[in-house]
């Protein structure tokens, strides 16, 4: 290469002819060394932006992911796109502005990627593209989610225990609805969460057994919750869709 510098060829003539990046035939043409121990030492970008990655799952904005577990569970799916990028999906009824607002918020929070809206009949999809959707939902695979064994990993449950209320609001918003019962004359309100995965459904369980809510199977799909008192309790986070 010096032999070229010697013969007066420019650096982007000897990069083109070397294959050698112009950045580095600049350095050597300048004498400088560039500091290799500061870039081995780096983190690696994708373990700086991903706290699973990067080995502290628990450091994740625990609300605002638990809340976005429950909506993946519930109407989410990951899709898969070159170069290993996977795009979070989560469906939200127009009838809900201000659930698909809760929704891009806990995805931006979780991960700082843009979010975008896509609207379909009915619907709005949020969404966003991160390579790091995998690794903070262990639960994503091949097939639809009633077909294959959906169950928390251990952070996921370490994060739910610290407070399942964000979860328990997330699978309610996605795939549940308060209803009102009439009896005689009197409504009574209760909560319905219907999927059709039974793990899906003993997740919601175990969590509202951790508040003391009370549930029953309602029909093969779907809990309901009823008396009263457990009723008051999730009115206290969930409340009715909006
Ligand atoms: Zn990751």
């Amino acid at each position: 290469m010096l032999e070229l510098v010697r013969a007066g060829w420019n650096d982007c003539e000897i990069a083109r002819a070397t294959g050698i990046p112009r950045r580095t035939i600049l350095d050597w043409r300048s004498g400088r060394i560039p500091d290799f121990d500061r870039v081995r030492t780096r983190p690696a970008p994708n373990a700086r932006s991903c706290p699973v990655c990067g080995g502290d799952p628990l450091s994740l904005p625990q609300g605002a992911y638990t809340y976005l577990l429950g909506l993946y569970l519930g109407d989410g799916c990951i899709s898969t796109h070159p170069r290993q990028v996977f795009r979070l999906r989560i469906v939200c009824a127009n009838a809900y502005p201000g659930l698909i607002q809760r929704c891009e918020s806990a995805m931006a929070e979780v991960l700082p990627n843009k979010v975008s809206r896509t609207p379909k009949i009915g619907c709005i999809e949020v969404a966003a593209y991160s390579k790091h959707w995998p690794c903070l939902f262990p639960q994503h695979g091949p097939g639809r989610k009633h077909e294959r064994k959906i169950e928390l990993t251990v952070w996921q449950q370490e994060l739910v225990d610290l407070d399942p209320r964000p979860l328990i609001r997330g699978l309610l918003h996605s795939d549940g609805c308060r209803v009102l019962n009439w009896v005689n004359g009197t409504p009574y309100p209760r909560y319905h969460f219907s999927n059709v995965s039974a793990d899906i459904r003993g997740i919601f369980g175990r969590s509202c057994d951790q508040l003391g809510i009370e549930w029953r199977p309602n029909n093969p799909f779907s809990l309901s919750v009823a008396r009263q008192g457990s009723v008051a309790l999730l009115d206290e986070f969930v409340g009715p869709k909006r």
